[in-house]
């Protein structure tokens, strides 16, 4: 007889962010040992705690969240998602056109599976959050990667999304400010993308999850305030990250601009939206508290606030290790450093990892991961303590120090 084997459709689709080295990882932890874990952007484990008064409207809705709701998601918490981009300087955005998901995840393959025949090609970028990958493969496309540079503040090379245009491609994806680089991207270089998408007729996919999660002087633009009335765009965000609750499975997406010529695509994600029944109905529930109250995340980004002082810390400990380079984000939970290859000429990264785990235990994410090409990077997550920081890339050093590809 033959063995139960998976469905074709998986073949090109990886995520390797929970892959192997995360299994290996917790057979280490079974075994005893304590691992220091950078590889996840989630905060609750590493002592990050929802606002208090999101947990406390959430348990005061708890009796009402008992039946499914409308497949698009409660009304009140869609309206707080409308007043939100409208204070955002996004106009055309209607309650009908905001879908409540169980995370930005699900939305993310909702949209692309509603939107691709096969063989049709999304823009991605390199590196970059990979279910964007995964999800336009899962849906049958083709995930053509643009390149994000890093000697240019890691921002989207224009030209070079402009060169893989081809009649295939359908949209464009901005993950802004990026996982897994941290850079945010300036209107000038948003307005260049958008221009070609207006020139060309693509979608633009705008992956804003962390626009509250910014440094310094960064600023950020939503993609839909430049889109304006002739790009399609759909803009996805959630509670994931900026308010601590990524357990709870909270985001959302809302379409903006030309809708009148989507009304074939809006009907499909609608069959898709209905055909998944609703998202987690008490975490729509923390959407318009979240939205309207006070917002705690700027008192951990501000100077003296605790994921500025550990982007601080990480970004000063990695470049200070001899032949490792690393951009300072400008936003996000991560950096992703380079390790220079002539210093260490590394040839998987992914097997680079894995010793870095077994002797030093500590879990990064290797750079492919990111469907970034060369061997050379990592991303490290910035949500541990100062203490932990300095512990884990002392680690690292040490570990460098010696280590022979
Ligand atoms: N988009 C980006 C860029 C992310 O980094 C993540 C999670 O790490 C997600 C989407 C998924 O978020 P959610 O928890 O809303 O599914």
């Amino acid at each position: 007889m033959a063995d139960f084997k998976q469905s074709n459709k998986l073949h090109n689709v990886l995520y390797d962010i929970r892959g192997p080295l995360l299994e290996h990882a917790k057979y280490m932890e079974a075994e005893g040992h304590r691992i220091l874990k950078l590889n996840i952007g989630n905060p609750a484990p590493f002592g990050f705690e929802a606002p208090d008064a999101i947990l406390v409207d959430m348990i005061r809705h708890l009796p009402n969240a008992q039946g499914y709701s409308d497949s698009r998601g409660i009304f009140s918490a869609r309206t707080a998602v409308v007043q939100y981009y409208q204070g955002r300087g996004i106009q055309n955005i209607d309650v009908d056109d905001v879908y409540l998901g169980n995370g930005v995840s699900e939305l993310i393959t909702l949209s692309l599976q509603a939107l691709l025949n096969n063989g049709e090609e999304v823009l991605v970028p390199t590196p970059d959050y990979p279910l964007w990958t995964a999800s336009v493969s899962l849906a049958g496309g083709t995930a053509v990667h643009y390149l994000c540079d890093e000697s240019n503040s890691w921002w989207p090379d224009v030209e070079d999304i402009e060169s893989k245009i081809t009649p295939q491609t359908r949209g464009i994806v901005l993950i802004n400010p990026n996982n897994p680089t941290g850079a945010v991207y300036p209107r000038s270089v948003i307005k260049q993308i958008v221009d070609l998408a207006r020139r060309h007729d693509l979608i633009i996919f705008a992956d804003e999850i962390y626009e509250k999660i910014l440094y310094d002087d960064a600023v950020h633009v939503n993609a839909a305030s430049v889109t304006g009335d002739d790009v399609l765009c759909l803009t996805f965000s959630g509670l994931s990250k900026a308010y601590r609750i990524a357990g709870f499975r909270s985001g959302w997406m809302a379409i903006s601009g030309p809708k009148h010529r989507a009304a074939d695509y809006i009907e499909g994600i609608n069959l898709l939206a209905n055909m998944r029944l609703c998202a987690n109905v008490p975490a729509q529930h923390a959407i318009q508290t979240a939205l309207g109250g006070y917002q705690s995340i700027n008192d951990l980004i501000l100077p003296g606030g605790r994921l500025r002082q550990q982007r601080d810390k990480a970004h000063e400990l990695l470049n200070a290790i001899p032949g490792v380079s690393c951009e300072l984000a400008q936003g996000a939970l991560y950096l992703f450093p380079r390790l220079d290859p002539e210093v260490y000429p590394i040839k998987s990264d992914e097997q680079f990892a894995l010793d870095l785990l077994k002797q030093q235990k500590i879990l990064i994410s290797h750079g492919t991961a990111f469907n970034w090409t060369n061997p050379d990077h990592f991303r490290m997550v910035t949500l541990p303590s100062v203490e932990d920081i300095e512990d884990a890339i002392g680690r690292l050093a040490e570990f460098l120090s010696t280590y022979k590809p």
